[in-house]
């Protein structure tokens, strides 16, 4: 209510020059029916168990006097382009919920029905996409990655229609609504559309705004610099969990940037199996040109160079500005190498150990061993293993191909300076494992195990869903073993449960 609005409540497609959002109703859907309820969330917020009603305000059909629902205006740079106007094309935001402690939480309905910003296309969601961003958001959240919640999944009992054959499927699909939670899901390219409209009031409006609801402790008069600096802090923050964890976000366009570093807009996501770098899950950008894995720090520093020169024109001199953006780098690295070390159980990273740990990053680039099954060997690796044949035979469970003996030589040098630097730790080697244990996941939400819960889900069964929306509750934990395995070799070759494509 702080901003001007098109209070028009009209969904037309549309450019919406003045405008912070448009006031929109979600349109109705056939048949609710509840899929997935977030009751640890649901309690955070001191939100109910939905009963009848309350379902059909998840699916869209009910809206209470007492909200305001709209669609929020935004641009953005996609795939290194400017994209000119975008906006919440089909998510609507039914209004803010307030805490008792006085902050407060937008809450999102995602594939809710067309809105202004809709383009041409439906505003609509499938259960595929859905079941993954539920799932997927609420993994990252318990894995401690800063991310947007999802509360519930709704099947709305309509069927959508995917005008192409994506991931090979069939035209008609069934739809969903997920009802997601942030505190906002404000973007880089909130501020960028006003920017670029030359909306300078409107910019400056909402960057006061921005820092007043979320960051109450800067009130200088640098404070939008300081601002600035926070943002690209939180995004360097977000990048190195992304690292830590093996997470592909896959379309790190600047309109799917939060303002606050939370993960945001789970689309062709991927968790790495195999350790490459240069893995992209999502099919519009293959081989990885732009957003693989090990390009993610390079595009949240291009992104917030899109930020900083959106926001430009609130400054007089924007030199302190462009020496922050250029400060993204060292920021960056002194977080990442912080994370790899407690990773491998360093009691600190001291003089020499960015080497140890290029070392083992160009190791695992090399070998290309399952991420997340080579960090809990690591974790398990005993003291005096020296023999080359016992270090492969410890390490093998996280192969996807044997080692050359080039390879086998490489892991073993590793390994022996590693085990040394270990003996040097002025923590015991039980502090150091209990730090590797609580910085290695052990159950990752990987795309087949998705893709084949949605197989399932499709067909009306929902035990592995079940089953995985518990094992991501305590992702450290051995509780599930069951899924600690190496990815199947049939899913190498499965369109959709390796890669995907950005429409959905
Ligand atoms: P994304 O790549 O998912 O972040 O989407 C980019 C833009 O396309 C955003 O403005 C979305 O709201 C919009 N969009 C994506 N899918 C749909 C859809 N099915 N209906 C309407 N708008 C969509
Ligand atoms: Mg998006
Ligand atoms: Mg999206």
């Amino acid at each position: 209510e702080a901003f001007e609005g098109d209070q028009s409540g009209d969904p037309q497609p549309r450019q919406t020059p003045g405008v912070l959002y448009s006031r929109i109703l979600p349109s109705p859907v056939n048949q609710p029916k509840l899929l997935a309820w977030t009751t640890d969330l649901a309690a955070e917020l001191g939100i109910q168990e939905p009963d009848e009603n309350d379902l059909s305000i998840l699916g869209g059909n009910t809206v209470n006097p007492t909200m305001k629902p709209y669609a929020a205006c935004y641009a953005g740079h996609q795939f290194g382009n400017w994209a000119g106007q975008l906006g919440d094309g089909r998510a609507i935001t039914l209004g803010e919920w307030p805490l008792p402690n006085g902050k407060s939480w937008e809450l999102q309905l995602k594939g809710a029905g067309p809105t202004p910003y809709s383009r041409r296309a439906d505003g609509r969601a499938v259960l595929r996409s859905s079941v993954r961003e539920y799932l997927m958001s609420e993994a990252m959240y318990h894995l401690g990655v800063p991310t947007t919640r999802a509360l519930s999944l709704v099947a709305t009992g309509d069927q959508v229609r995917r005008d192409m054959f994506y991931d090979g499927r069939p035209a008609l699909e069934p739809g969903a609504i997920v009802m997601r939670a942030a505190p906002s899901f404000l973007r880089f390219g909130n501020f960028e559309m006003l920017s670029a409209r030359k909306e300078y009031e409107n910019l400056q409006k909402l960057v006061d705004w921005t820092i007043e609801k979320f960051f109450p402790e800067l009130t200088g008069p640098d404070k939008t610099l300081q601002w600035f600096k926070k943002v690209m802090e939180s995004t360097a923050t977000m990048v190195v969990e992304w690292l830590r964890v093996g997470f592909v976000h896959g379309v790190m366009n600047t309109d799917n940037m939060s303002i606050l570093g939370l993960t945001i807009d789970y689309g062709p996501f991927s968790f790495l199996d195999a350790y490459d770098l240069n893995f992209s899950p999502n099919t519009t950008d293959h081989p990885g040109l732009r957003y693989a894995y090990g390009k993610q720090h390079s595009v949240a520093y291009w992104n917030l160079s899109c930020l900083a020169n959106a926001i430009s024109p609130l400054f007089e001199d924007p030199k302190e500005l462009i020496s922050t953006v250029e400060s993204f780098g060292p920021v960056f690295y002194e977080k990442f190498y912080s994370m790899k070390a407690a990773k491998m159980g360093l009691d600190e990273l001291g003089n020499g150990d960015v080497g140890l740990v290029d070392d083992l990053e160009n190791l695992l680039a090399e070998i290309q061993p399952d991420m997340t099954i080579f960090y809990q060997l690591l974790s398990d690796l005993p003291e005096e293993l020296s023999d080359i044949e016992a270090i492969n035979r410890h390490f093998k469970p996280s192969f996807y191909h044997n080692l050359s003996e080039i390879q086998l030589e490489l892991l073993r040098k590793n390994m022996t300076t590693y085990q040394e630097r270990l003996s040097k730790n002025t923590i015991t080697r039980t502090a150091s494992r209990s730090k590797m244990k609580a910085n290695n996941p052990r159950f990752i939400l990987r795309n087949y195990l998705l893709y084949e819960a949605i197989q399932d889900l499709e067909k009306g069964e929902d035990q592995l869903f079940r089953k995985l929306q518990k094992a991501l509750e305590t992702p450290y934990s051995k509780e599930h073993d069951e899924f600690f395995a190496l990815r199947p070799q049939w899913a190498n070759e499965q369109p959709g449960s390796a890669t995907l494509s950005c429409s959905s």
